[in-house]
């Protein structure tokens, strides 16, 4: 594939400090991974929610709905899965850069996917959330009926089952929830973003 050589990045005029003070709070990613069904989605668009109430700049980045566009070319395997998320992490990026809490809500299994993500990102940006649930709860909620058909061998590479899942060894914010309700869940996080003064 040829590549452009002569391009140059553009320093725009208004910079992401300006959009910070402007929106009178910073802007990061949380970077939600945890296995199918253990919450990601339903946690995510919950603190989504509760930070567009209290009027601060939010959007929610979801897995199902980037494959049906940006990301439709990919499929499962290892390399297209770390080609899903690095394309995710350039777009949270941009996001961050525009003044956004940006929340993503992908599996990512990968560590050193998730740490290259994390690379993109200046210190305190990058917020990992695990969503640490036991796969036997995962599949016991089977929300979407995934791994019924992982388990009857209708889809392979399915993480947790014959696809590895591991986790974050130093994630910022761990929710085991199996245990918490997604209210907790959602003060979990705020109370986080509070302490590191991004609201
Ligand atoms: P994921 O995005 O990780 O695949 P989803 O959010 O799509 O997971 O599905 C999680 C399912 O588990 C939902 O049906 C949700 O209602 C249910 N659930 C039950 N308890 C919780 C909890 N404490 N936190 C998050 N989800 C929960």
């Amino acid at each position: 594939m040829a590549k452009s050589t002569n391009i140059t990045w553009h320093e725009a005029t208004i910079s992401k400090q300006d959009r910070r003070i402007q929106n009178g709070h910073g802007s990061c990613v949380l970077w939600f991974t945890g296995l199918s069904g253990s919450g990601k989605s339903t946690i995510a668009n919950a603190v989504s929610y509760e930070l567009f109430r209290q009027s601060i700049n939010e959007y929610v980045l979801d897995g199902d709905n980037i494959r049906h566009g940006l990301n439709k070319d990919l499929g499962f395997t290892e390399h297209d899965r770390s080609e899903n998320i690095r394309r995710i992490g350039e777009v949270a990026k941009l996001f961050v850069d525009s003044g956004k809490i940006v929340t993503t809500a992908f599996i990512s299994p990968f560590r050193s996917d998730r740490d290259q993500v994390r690379a993109l990102f200046d210190e305190g940006e990058f917020i990992e959330v695990f969503i640490d649930c036991p796969l036997e709860e995962c599949e016991r909620r089977d929300p979407k009926k995934l791994y019924e058909k992982a388990r009857r061998g209708e889809i392979k590479d399915f993480t947790g089952i014959d696809s590895p899942y591991e986790p974050p060894e130093r994630p910022e914010i761990t929710i085991h929830s199996d245990q918490v309700s997604v209210e907790e869940a959602v003060n979990q996080v705020l109370a986080y973003l509070r302490d590191k003064h991004i609201l």
